[in-house]
């Protein structure tokens, strides 16, 4: 299996430290607010990601941290304090609205068919590992105290940036207009690893610490509860691309410097959903969560769809027509699936090997997951039985979760529902003067549903309606026919 490595810059075959488990960490959300659907393609590709790894036949272990503490609202350790913005904003302390989100988080992941990861902590559980690691950083001299926090002095590493080619113009990055720059770094890209004094008088979690009561930086969190869970080496780390600088980049810098080796082999890093707009936010133009999509009428699994349409390494434009689209490709994929019948044949090995192999190819090749999609589509069109493609497409639906087989099995059963209220394709409506109306078929079926339902006054109304248009109908065996007259 082969990954691009953003560490490395290249796509590299992915070989785990120990062949038999996978490790595998990924940035959970800050729980102040609900997450977008832009935060969560970052998830949904993690997750087919890790259940391709469990389909080539390895055991993952996989960790996430939920942010509960410490994350402010520019990445770079300045602005306000987004779990205090979120509580103030409704009202409600700090650990009632974790639990809020971190609630609506997972909601939101089963409605996208995310498998909740092995492991899930919260930042506010692990105190003592980043008390750990910070004291060894200062003893190494990686850190420093000033104006009452600790900082993580990068200035000590040779090579800090480790995703891109920053020079210090681009750093600005992280600062924000109207944000005050911290006076108490010695760099400009050291970060905070523990808060003692900070602007945040009112903040409602603090812990005992060496350096006084406090609370942790954002970045240290991932470290400390990545260590705790998968010890002191990592196959895969994930994220968002918003992620790979300063986050990331400072969790490498920390995690190595502490440990004295390399920490993580691979860093996966999911690009943006965007707009028309640009890059979608929470607080820029319609605040899209899955509950708005639901509201609208669009199933989450269809917006999974939509998004694996895509290579995870390109940014993804949303527009309501783009979801339009997946809607009706998704539906056609529904219609063929539901054709299908289990009784039909039994399993052709020949064939299954062949499928597998272009579906595995495809995820094998950098998760190349719109390939994927299209290796359904050569299912249905595969010289082979039905029951073999069944078993194919359940196969493959695995991995990509998309609920193919049972969106199949709902279309079936109301089709059969429809056929034996006689209704749907049971009934046909013929018109026998070569000028067919939609609006007409609709009121002669409405009639013989009526009739169906013995509400003959009903259906006498509906004759008579027709009639008065021009219409004369004749009830035939299985319908009826209509011609203007
Ligand atoms: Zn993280």
């Amino acid at each position: 299996m082969y990954l691009y490595n953003s560490a490395t810059h290249k796509k590299e075959e992915f070989i785990p430290n120990n062949p038999d488990i996978v490790k595998m960490y990924t940035c959970g959300p800050t729980v102040y607010h609900y997450a977008h659907i832009g935060n969560l393609r970052s998830y949904i590709m993690e997750d087919v990601l890790e259940k391709h790894l469990r389909y080539v036949g390895y055991n993952v272990k996989r960790v996430m941290n939920i942010t509960d503490v410490g994350h402010l609202t520019s990445d770079a350790d300045e602005g306000e304090d987004k779990m205090l913005k979120g509580a103030q904003r409704e009202k409600k302390s700090v650990m009632d609205i974790a639990k809020f989100y971190t609630d609506a988080f997972f909601a939101d992941c089963a409605k996208l068919n995310i498998k909740t990861p092995d492991v899930v902590e919260p930042a506010t559980n692990c105190i003592d590992e980043y008390i750990k690691i910070i004291t060894r950083l200062i003893e190494k001299e990686y850190a420093y105290l000033a104006g009452g926090n600790v900082y993580f002095d990068t200035s000590k590493l040779d090579r800090y940036y480790i995703f891109n080619d920053h020079n210090e113009e681009d750093l600005a990055v992280g600062v924000r207009e109207g944000v005050e720059a911290d006076t108490n770094k010695r760099n400009k890209n050291d970060f905070v690893l523990w808060f003692t004094k900070s602007k945040f008088e009112d903040q409602a979690l603090k812990w005992d610490s060496p350096w006084g009561v406090g609370y942790p930086g954002w970045h240290i969190e991932c470290s400390g509860i990545s260590m705790k869970h998968l010890g002191e080496d990592l196959d895969i780390h994930c994220g968002g691309i918003d992620n790979a600088f300063p986050h990331h980049t400072n969790e490498i810098a920390q995690s190595e410097s502490y440990l004295g080796h390399k920490w993580c082999n691979f860093w996966m890093h999911v690009l943006h959903l965007k707009t028309a707009e640009g890059k979608m936010s929470k607080s820029k133009g319609e605040f899209l969560t899955v509950s708005l999509l639901e509201e609208k009428g669009y199933d989450p699994l269809v917006y999974r769809f939509f998004c694996l349409q895509s290579h995870y390494r390109k940014s993804l434009v949303f527009s309501w027509e783009n979801l339009d689209n997946a809607v009706t490709a998704y539906g056609k994929l529904v219609s063929k699936i539901a054709q299908l019948r289990e009784d039909d044949g039994a399993l052709d090995e020949t064939a299954a090997a062949a499928l597998r192999e272009k579906f595995r190819g495809a995820l094998d090749n950098d998760l190349n997951t719109a390939l994927a999609v299209t290796v359904i589509y050569d299912v249905l069109k595969y010289a082979t039985n039905g029951a073999t493609k069944l078993a194919m497409i359940a196969e493959f639906d695995t991995v990509l979760g998309v609920g193919l087989i049972d969106a199949a099995k709902r279309e079936r059963e109301k089709a059969a529902k429809l056929a034996a209220s006689g209704g749907g394709s049971g009934f046909s409506v013929v018109c026998t003067d070569g000028a067919p109306d939609a609006t007409v078929e609709d009121l002669i079926r409405a009639r013989a549903e009526a009739k169906r339902a013995k509400n003959f006054a009903e259906a006498d109304r509906i004759r008579d309606e027709l009639r008065a248009q021009g219409v004369e109908i004749t009830d035939v065996a299985g319908g009826a026919q209509y011609k203007h007259i």
